[in-house]
């Protein structure tokens, strides 16, 4: 299988170069240059494959011509190691469960698989993989658990001082062994440009071997698309519509889903529930993509004011938007709204469900109640734990919310962070020097 960029189609390269390089050299995002599809045998007979063996059929299709299905099927075994549970609200509301990995947010699926994925193909090079990523908190953590002791990869982690939430902090900087939070005095903008920079400046360039492991890794989109295959299976009946709604800001999460319904799974609509930045709302509505800077929210992995994964879903449907319009609906809610989402999930199903969450909830309900269908299964995706968003979510619920054991764990050990003003000069001596 070969990948291209969205932005031009008669490029091709190798998965590996897919990985390694994270974006293609025109600044376009790489895409398979097919969805293949799944023999019919398979979805028949879903009920038969574990979540793992769900997790190989897939990854097989896309890259085992490049990576041996005996490799590939150790990386599944060692990345896809937590569950993502389907929970009943009702008889037709579900609730699919993505906070079970080390960081408790769903980007642990792809930061995992792509961690895997990168050992492999630096496993035999003498130099090692220099990993910068900026983060405004979730990401960062998920790559850096990903990473976390893997031979011949050392993390450098770009977060803004003072600009993430306690929580957040303590899963950044509370790692070891080969995992460095740089803590910068500056904004997460700020970040990204240091990171920006470093990409393109020569001498780091020449002296050692970067790459970024962004979100837009191809390596971390495809395992994204496991757990709507595995969510399928666990309704374990075919009569009923499947709709899911999905907590969405880069669109990545969406995207591996559209893979997944176009690989063959019947699926029949997609929800894109977006917070105030509702940029992807209002293309899916006017037909212009209009982006802008994000605004500041509860739900605040969702902040994206210029979601670059619209490229793969434009490619995905040959920028057609009616056909786009025609299995996807998106609406959009405020931090008023998604206080409301979150009593009324706790109230009605005594569930505690995370601002992210909450604004899926909504923009599912809102589509329930416009097109009152019957005969549906509805799938809300859960991309976070609520013990994140401990704040809101108790205020809200007037109850306490239990913290899981692992995330309890970093918070009783120590912060590590090197304190860097957000200067490039100064983040290019430290890299120099301690590389
Ligand atoms: C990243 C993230 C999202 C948004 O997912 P996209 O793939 O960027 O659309 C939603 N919720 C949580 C908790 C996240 O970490």
């Amino acid at each position: 299988m070969k990948y291209f960029s969205t932005r031009n189609q008669n490029n091709f390269v190798s998965f590996r170069e897919a990985v390694l390089n994270g974006l293609a050299r025109d600044g376009g995002l790489f895409m398979p240059e097919i969805i293949p599809s799944f023999p019919k045998s398979f979805i028949e007979n879903l009920d038969s494959f574990s979540f793992q063996e769900i997790g190989f059929e897939t990854a097989k299709k896309f890259i085992s011509d490049e990576i041996g299905e005996q490799k590939l099927q150790e990386i599944i075994q060692r990345s896809l190691n937590f569950p993502a549970p389907l929970v009943d609200l009702d008889e037709d509301i579900h609730i699919l469960e993505l906070f079970h990995g080390p960081t408790l947010a769903f980007k642990d699926f792809g930061a995992q698989f792509m961690a895997r994925t990168m050992e492999h193909f630096v496993k035999d090079d003498n130099k090692e993989l220099i990993i910068i990523v900026a983060t405004s908190g979730d990401t960062g953590s998920a790559v850096a658990h990903g990473f976390y002791g893997v031979e011949g990869i050392k993390v450098y982690l770009l977060y803004p001082s003072g600009k993430v939430s306690g929580i957040q902090e303590k899963q950044l900087t509370t790692l070891d062994k080969n995992i460095t939070a740089l803590e910068i005095q500056g904004t997460f903008d700020d970040c990204q440009h240091l990171v920006k920079n470093a990409f393109t400046d020569n001498d780091l360039k020449n002296k050692l071997k970067l790459s970024s492991a962004n979100s837009i890794n191809i390596a971390r989109l495809i395992p994204q698309s496991f757990y709507y295959i595995n969510a399928v299976k666990q309704l374990k009946r075919n009569t009923k519509k499947i709709v899911f709604s999905v907590p969405s800001g880069n669109l990545g999460n969406i995207t591996a889903g559209l893979i997944a319904k176009k690989m063959g799974m019947p699926i029949d609509l997609f929800i894109a529930a977006t917070n105030s930045n509702d940029v992807f709302t209002n293309y899916l509505s006017s037909g212009n993509f209009e982006p802008r800077k994000s605004v500041q929210t509860y739900s605040n992995a969702m902040d994206v004011g210029n979601p670059s994964n619209l490229e793969r879903m434009r490619a995905l449907y040959d920028d057609n938007i009616e056909r786009m319009r025609s299995e996807i609906e998106s609406f959009s809610f405020d931090d008023e709204k998604t206080v409301i989402g979150i009593k009324e999930v706790h109230n009605n199903y005594g569930y505690i469900i995370d601002p992210h969450g909450a604004v899926g909830y909504l923009a599912l309900k809102k589509f329930l109640t416009a097109h009152k269908p019957n005969k549906i299964d509805s799938i809300i995706i859960e991309t976070a734990h609520p013990a994140k968003f401990k704040d809101v979510v108790e205020n809200t619920i007037k109850a306490e919310v239990k913290i899981p054991p692992r995330l309890a764990e970093c918070l009783n050990k120590e912060k590590h962070s090197i304190v860097l003003d957000s200067n490039f000069e100064t983040l290019k001596d430290y890299l120099l020097n301690t590389c």
